[in-house]
This record gives C-alpha cells, structure tokens and sequence, in this order.
C-alpha cells in the first residue's frame, strides 16, 4: 500500500514531465474508482496546462490552469505508470490514461480501486471532506513535538494506533508508524497519552527521518523507474522492524515481535521500546 514516501516520489516523478505541460488528451475507461468521477472528467481536464503538483497527506494535488485542482489517491493499489507516448495496450486495471502535449503519457492502474480522483475548485479545497479533517503534515515545520503532545493529551489508544490517525499526524501508514516508534524507543501498545513530552521529543524528529530517508531512496531511484518499466513510487528501503518478525533488533540483538493491532500486523523490539 502506497504510504507518504510512496506518494512523493510519485509526485515527483510525475511533476518532471507533467509540470507546464498541456494535457493533449484524456480517457478514463470507467465511471468509477472508489466513488464515481466527477461529471465530465475527462472532458473537463483536457487541454488545461499542469501548474504545479503538490502532495497533501497521501493525496496528489494536480494544480490545472483555470483555478482547478486534480485530486488524486492511490488508495490500496493504485498506480502511476509514466511512458514515452500513448500505451498500446489498455489493461483491464488501467482506468484512467492521460498524455501531455509533449507526449508523455501517464496510466493510472488499480486492481482494487480503493484510489480515488475528483476535481475540485482550488478555493474549495481546505473545506473538501477527504481534506478537511487531516491533522499536520509530518514534514512540515508546523508539526513539532508540543503539537504532538496536545494531540495525544487525554488519549486511550495505543501509540500505534494514535499515530495511523490521520487527525493526529496526516500521511502515516503502518510501515512508517512501527519504524518510527522503534527509533524513538516507545512501545507501540503504550497508551498514547502517557507518552512523556522527552519521549516525543524524540518521535517528531524520528517521524521526520525515516520519511526523508525513504523519500530520498525512492527519488535517487526516480531516474531508472521512468527508464525502465515506469513505475513511479515504489522502492526498496532497510527496515530496521518492519516485516523482521523474529531477527535480531538492530539494538539489542533480541527477536523482533509481531503483534495484531487493530487488524494491521505491529513490529517492534519488546525489550527496547517501552
Ligand atoms: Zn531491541
């Protein structure tokens, strides 16, 4: 599942030969991902100039010419496949496909379409309900540990699951919640409120990092994706927990533990988060 690491690198893959461009030419090939398409989708996008490509959370924010704004999710499996000219042949999966005046052509593929695009006026898009109720973006400068803090004040919830709120902290999925509790040393089943200001002094930077540093794997690999098969968002990183279920903790050497969450797999060091 694209996480925020993930939605960047797509963003940025996608704005090297999006940005400025016209798009030429749009098909969508369904009425609906998850909720339908706006009325006249494709029609309303064709011919508009890209201004900018922003990412809010894990949604892509496609600024068009004429104050509109693309709104676009990955939700479970979505993808973005970028190539030289128009494809010549549409899977059954690739729901949406659009080119730019300069050829570049871009096929939105979903297996399970939980993804979702809608168009929506860029003065109305603070008050969008997918938008309006996300907390701070985890690398912006606004979300510091005393933001975090009041967040989590009075809080009955597990870490985990606190942090994968997207009230709390916008953006934050399953991977990057258990490395990052692994690196600030807190137990992802402590209950959120409990969480000493020192502890989240030290999670706000963590947060930031293993961000960053996936984003950095992921836009190094930039290049070759769009040279080879396409493929924009997805990389390998080194997890120091996640999914090393029974491994030595880079720390202490003891097994790794798997626990279940609300429903999603946890990975963490039980002897050096607490
Ligand atoms: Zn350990």
């Amino acid at each position: 599942m694209p996480e925020l690491p993930e939605v960047e690198t797509t963003r940025r893959g996608l704005a090297l030969k999006l940005d400025g461009r016209r798009i030429a030419r749009i098909e969508a090939h369904r009425p609906d991902l998850r909720f339908p398409l706006p009325k006249n989708f494709a029609k309303t996008i064709q011919g508009r100039r890209v201004e900018a490509l922003e990412r809010r959370a894990k949604y892509i924010l496609i600024r068009l010419e004429g104050g509109l704004v693309w709104l676009v999710h990955l939700g479970m499996s979505g993808r973005m496949l970028l190539r030289l000219g128009w494809p010549n042949d549409i899977g059954p999966h690739d729901h949406v496909v659009f080119a730019t005046d300069e050829g570049w052509s871009v096929t939105y593929n979903d297996a399970r379409r939980f993804g979702m695009m809608d168009l929506v006026p860029a003065a109305a898009l603070p008050r969008h309900r997918l938008l309006a109720e996300l907390g701070p973006e985890p690398l912006a400068d606004d979300f510091t540990p005393a933001v975090l803090q009041a967040a989590l004040k009075g809080k009955k919830t597990p870490m985990k699951a606190a942090l994968l709120d997207q009230t709390v902290v916008a953006g934050l999925g399953n991977i990057y919640v258990c490395e990052a509790l692994f690196r600030a040393v807190i137990s992802p089943k402590r209950l959120a409120g409990t969480v000493p200001p020192e502890k989240l002094k030290k999670l706000v930077p963590a947060i930031k990092a293993v961000l960053n540093e996936a984003i950095k794997a992921g836009g190094s690999s930039l290049r070759d994706y769009v040279q080879s098969d396409g493929e924009l968002g997805y990389f390998q990183t080194r997890f120091r927990v996640y999914d090393r279920e029974g491994q030595a903790c880079t720390a202490c050497e003891k097994p790794v533990k798997r626990i279940v969450q609300s429903g999603r797999s946890t990975f963490y060091c039980a002897a050096c988060q607490r």
